[in-house]
């Protein structure tokens, strides 16, 4: 399907940040639970918004068996520069790739205990890095007392 001139610029007048590059360029009409837009265009369903930029960016519909899918994980991103095509598996593995990257951040971050934020506290008079020192230093005899 074709849009008229007009219908262009009434969808794109519903997306914010329109022409913005690099952006994130969010639907701002309805949005179906999982935060992805729908857009009604005369005399048809109700179609997924981020189809209808990747169609209108393209001219060409998107290939039914295909998923547009997002570069930016924003469901609600309708900026042509952020969709790629991908068929069911690359869809899966692309979001599996997501979820595995922003769990592999969390096991880094390090809560310290009370006793050891009010020693670094004492400790803030002193260069960081002579801090640094002093902790690789506990660490490593920590870590060499846990073999035996
Ligand atoms: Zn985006």
């Amino acid at each position: 399907m074709t849009l008229s001139a007009n219908a262009t610029t009434r969808f794109w007048n519903n997306v914010l940040n329109y022409n913005q590059p690099g952006k994130c360029w969010e639907w701002r009409g309805y949005r179906n639970y999982k935060g992805y837009g729908r857009c009604r265009i005369k005399g048809t369903k109700l179609r997924r918004a981020h189809r209808v930029a990747w169609m209108l960016a393209n001219g060409s519909e998107p290939p039914p068996t295909l998923f547009v899918c997002h570069k930016c994980d924003n469901p609600p991103c309708c900026n042509p520069e952020h969709l790629f095509l991908g068929n069911h598996r690359e869809n899966m593995a692309d979001k599996v790739e997501k979820a595995r990257r922003s769990r592999g951040t969390k096991p880094f971050t390090l809560e310290l205990p009370k006793s050891m934020i009010l020693r670094l506290q004492e400790w803030s008079v002193y260069e960081q890095q002579s801090i640094a020192a002093l902790v690789r230093g506990a660490i490593e005899v920590a870590l060499t007392e846990a073999e035996y």
